[in-house]
């Protein structure tokens, strides 16, 4: 059995289904565990995060390839720098798992890579002293080998004026028999840095046995554990199945930080949930959950200064 599965008909056999075969621009991508997540589940809600469908190519007006505004914010070709003292570092172009949604399924990745981006991106937090906490992201960055990973923190640590280390990353969700727990979380124990991990899951059923071991691991080499949704049609757009993923999660020492509204990427149109809709299940979650179990709804819009609250009476 492959660790990670990338045709459809592959797909198809290891859960049993018939699936239509179709041509993206974005190539399916799916790893062992979320494939077993899907074969276990009575619903459609992880398989619809992974199945390339005939929706993604249509061309829907307010849909674009760009639509947080990345290409505009980007000091050197692997960093963002968008909102006041963070600055978010693209360690890798890769994923364990490739969402249909992805806000950034269209990212010119081939001009992150190498020694020469990397270098430029150290050179601009170097000199930029107001930045005290970085963000690395991708892709995902713990597609990169423990090796990899422990010494491009070794040099964000050796920066003086950075303090945190946020990572964000579904491979704990998704792929947690391919997440980082040695090396790194060796060096994470005995780090000076402030430490967040803000994994990205969507629905109670992607979390497991083993989702939780790999998430104590963390836990216990000083992780801060958060998680960040998207609020996708079709996968968790009802009230008990937020009210769980808050629940679940929280079982497994994660807080609920966001809920996003989707990003208007090109190929993602079928999974938009209103913003009404939003608030309604916010106002829901707040009257079944406690206030630290309700994670804030929000939306990126390009060029604001910081993620826009979509505010809830
Ligand atoms: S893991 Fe994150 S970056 Fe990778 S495809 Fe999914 S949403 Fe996009």
């Amino acid at each position: 059995m492959s660790a990670i599965v990338k045709d459809i008909e592959a797909l198809a056999q290891r859960i049993g289904r018939r699936l239509p075969p179709v041509e993206t621009n974005f190539p399916l991508k799916v790893p062992a565990h979320f494939i077993e997540r899907i074969a276990t589940c009575d619903h459609d809600g992880l398989l619809a995060q992974v199945l390339p469908t005939a929706a993604e190519n249509q061309t829907v007006p307010g849909f674009s390839a760009d639509a947080v505004g990345d290409l505009n914010a980007r000091p050197a070709p692997a960093l963002l720098h968008k909102y006041h003292g963070r600055a978010l570092v693209m360690l890798s172009p890769r994923c364990h798992i490739h969402c249909r949604f992805c806000f950034r399924r269209h990212f010119p990745y081939e001009q992150t890579l190498g020694q020469a981006a990397w270098q430029t991106t150290l050179d601009y937090l170097h000199r930029h002293e107001e930045i005290h906490e970085v963000i690395l992201s991708g892709g995902d960055p713990l597609t990169l080998s423990e090796a990899q990973l422990t010494d491009r923190v070794r040099a964000l640590e050796a920066i003086p004026h950075i303090q945190t280390l946020r990572i964000h990353s579904r491979s704990p969700i998704a792929a947690p028999a391919l997440t980082p727990q040695g090396r790194f979380l060796h060096w994470a124990r005995h780090s000076r840095l402030n430490k967040v991990l803000v994994v990205h899951c969507n629905h109670p059923d992607e979390l497991s046995k083993e989702t939780a071991e790999v998430l104590a691991r963390w836990r216990q080499a000083g992780f801060t554990l958060l998680n960040q949704s998207v609020l996708l049609r079709g996968v968790n757009d009802q009230e008990a199945t937020l009210e769980k993923l808050s629940h679940s999660l929280w079982a497994q020492g994660v807080l609920p930080y966001y809920l996003h509204l989707l990003d208007r990427v090109q190929g993602a149109a079928h999974f938009e949930v209103s913003a009404s809709r939003g608030i309604a299940l916010i106002q829901y979650l707040r009257q079944r959950l406690p206030g630290y179990l309700v994670p804030r709804l929000v939306r990126e819009i390009a060029n604001e200064p910081c993620k826009t609250p979509v505010e809830v009476i």
